[in-house]
C-alpha cells in the first residue's frame, strides 16, 4: 500500500454512488468516513425502480420531445409535470437541455454514456460478492413493451438499440406473453434486453455495500455538511456543531450538490427530476419476473421483495415543494391496464410508506460528473447520475478509486469532467 492510499477521505453522501465509492476506496487502503445528513441510502437510492438499465445509452435530450412536451405537460397526471411557480427557476436548465438536442452533442454524449454503461453490471459482481449480496442482483433481462406504437416505429427503435451494440430482441405479442404471462394481450410488441439486470431491493443493495465498507474499516457518521473549507493539504467540513478535517473528500450528494459546488466556485446546472414509486403489497403470485417498462405510458414495473413496484414520471418542482402523491397513485391505473392479475390498491387505505418521491440528480447532457476538481486537487466529484445512478454506481466507485490512486482509468473520463460547465 503506498502512502497515497493511507489518506483520510470523507465521502459526503451515502447514496448508491457514495457507498460504492466508500467500498472501493476503503478496499484500496484509504481511511474512509461516509457522511450523510440522513441514514444510509435514504435519498434517491431508496425507492427507485431497481433496474440496472445498461441499455439506456441514449441521452434524454432529443428533438422529438419538443413537440411531445406541450401535450405531456397539459395532462396534470401525465408522465411529465412542471410546477408553474418553478418555471423561472428551471428555465436555464431547460435551455441547456435543448442545446444538448443538437445532433453533434447527442452523438458525443451518447458515446460517453455507452462507455459508462457497457460494463456497469459486471463492475457490480465483485462488490456484491464481497458484500455477500449477490442474491440482490437478478440477471433476467428486461422488457420494453408497446400497446399503441406502430410496428414501424417499434422496429426503428429496435434497430436503434441494435446499432448501438445493445443485446436486444424484437418480440411479438405471443413471445412477450411467453416471457411474462401475466401481461395483458393489449401488448402488441416488446423489446427484450437480454443482458440487463434488476434488484428486488435497491435500498438493501445500498445498505449491504455500506455494511461491507464498514466491515473492512470505513466509518459512517450522520453529519450535515454546511460548508467546505479548503487548503492545500486539508479539507474542513463544517457541520452544525462540529468541524471535521480530512486529507481528501468525495462529493456524492446527488440532487443536493449545487450549493456545495458553488462554495468552491464551480457551476453545476443540476436539476432534481422528481420521480415517484408506488409499492404494492405482495400478490398471491408475483405479477412479473423481470422489469417491464411501458413505452406508451412511460413507467416501469419491477418485481420487488415486498411486491410489485411501479415507478416513473418526471416532475420539475425543485427540492422543497411538497410531494404530490397522486402522481404515485396514478401509476396503479396504468399497471392495472397492463396486467391480468395485480395486487389490490386503494388510495384511501394505502399506507404512507407505499408511496415514495425521489430526486434524480440530472444534468442537461445526461452525463454524470466524475473526477478531480480542477482547482482543488484534494476534492473529487461523483454526482449527477440522473435516471441511472443505480446502474452506474459500481463503475463510478471503481473510476473514483482509479482517479484517486492515479491509475489509468478503465474508460476515458474526460466527458465527465466538471469543466464542461465552467
Ligand atoms: C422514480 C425513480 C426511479 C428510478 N429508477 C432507477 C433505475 O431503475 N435504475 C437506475 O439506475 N436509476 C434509477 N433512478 C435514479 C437513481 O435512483 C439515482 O440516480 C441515484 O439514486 C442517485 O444516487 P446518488 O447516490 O447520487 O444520490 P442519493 O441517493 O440521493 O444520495 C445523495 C445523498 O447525499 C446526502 N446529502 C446531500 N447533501 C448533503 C449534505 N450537505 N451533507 C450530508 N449529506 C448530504 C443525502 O442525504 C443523500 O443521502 C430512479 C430514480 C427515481 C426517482
Amino acid at each position: 500500500m503506498d502512502s497515497e492510499n493511507k489518506k483520510s477521505v470523507a465521502i459526503i453522501g451515502a447514496g448508491i454512488i457514495g457507498v460504492n465509492c466508500a467500498a472501493e476506496l476503503q478496499s484500496l487502503g484509504f481511511n474512509v468516513t461516509l457522511l450523510d445528513k440522513a441514514a444510509i441510502g435514504e435519498g434517491c437510492s431508496k425507492g427507485n425502480a431497481g433496474h440496472f438499465a445498461s441499455e439506456q445509452v441514449f441521452p434524454l435530450a432529443e428533438v422529438s420531445l419538443l413537440w411531445q412536451l406541450p401535450k405531456l405537460l397539459l395532462d396534470p397526471l401525465g408522465p411529465v409535470a412542471l410546477s408553474p411557480r418553478y418555471l423561472p427557476k428551471v428555465l436555464p436548465w431547460f435551455i441547456k437541455f435543448i442545446g444538448n438536442m443538437l445532433k453533434s452533442k447527442r452523438n458525443k454524449n451518447g458515446a460517453a454514456l455507452k462507455t459508462l454503461n457497457k460494463h456497469a453490471i459486471n463492475y457490480y459482481l465483485p462488490v456484491l460478492k464481497a458484500a455477500n449480496a449477490e442474491h440482490l442482483l437478478t440477471q433476467k433481462g428486461s422488457l420494453l413493451v408497446f400497446e399503441q406504437t406502430s410496428f414501424k416505429a417499434v422496429e426503428k427503435q429496435f434497430r436503434h438499440y441494435s446499432e448501438a451494440g445493445i443485446a436486444v430482441k424484437l418480440l411479438n405479442r405471443e413471445q412477450v406473453l411467453l416471457l411474462e404471462p401475466n401481461l395483458s394481450d393489449k401488448i402488441n410488441y416488446g423489446l427484450y434486453f437480454t443482458s440487463v439486470a434488476h434488484t428486488a431491493d435497491p435500498h438493501a443493495i445500498c445498505k449491504s455495500i455500506a455494511q461491507y465498507a464498514q466491515t473492512i474499516g470505513a466509518k459512517y457518521q450522520k453529519f450535515v455538511v454546511n460548508k467546505i473549507e479548503h487548503s492545500a493539504n486539508k479539507v474542513n467540513l463544517v457541520g452544525d456543531r462540529q468541524t471535521l478535517t480530512f486529507d481528501q473528500i468525495v462529493i456524492a450528494t446527488g440532487a443536493w450538490s449545487e450549493p456545495l459546488l458553488k462554495q468552491l466556485n464551480y457551476k453545476l446546472p443540476i436539476e432534481a427530476e422528481r420521480g415517484y414509486s408506488l409499492n404494492l403489497e405482495q400478490a398471491n403470485q408475483p405479477e412479473l419476473t423481470r422489469p417491464v417498462a411501458s413505452a406508451d405510458r412511460r413507467f416501469i414495473m419491477t418485481p420487488m421483495a415486498q411486491g410489485l413496484r411501479l415507478s416513473g414520471t418526471v416532475e420539475f418542482a425543485g427540492l422543497e415543494q411538497k410531494a404530490n402523491m397522486q402522481r404515485a397513485d396514478m401509476l396503479y391505473q396504468h399497471a392495472k391496464e397492463m396486467l391480468v392479475d395485480i395486487a389490490p390498491f386503494d388510495t384511501n387505505t394505502a399506507k404512507d410508506e407505499q408511496r415514495w418521491l425521489g430526486f434524480r440528480p440530472s444534468l442537461p447532457d445526461s452525463l454524470p460528473v466524475i473526477g478531480q476538481a480542477p482547482n482543488h486537487l484534494n476534492i473529487f466529484f461523483a454526482l449527477g447520475h440522473q435516471h441511472l445512478g443505480l446502474t452506474q454506481g459500481a463503475i463510478t466507485g471503481k473510476l473514483i478509486g482509479q482517479i484517486m490512486t492515479k491509475q489509468k482509468t478503465a474508460i476515458d473520463i474526460s466527458p465527465f469532467c466538471i469543466s464542461r460547465f465552467n
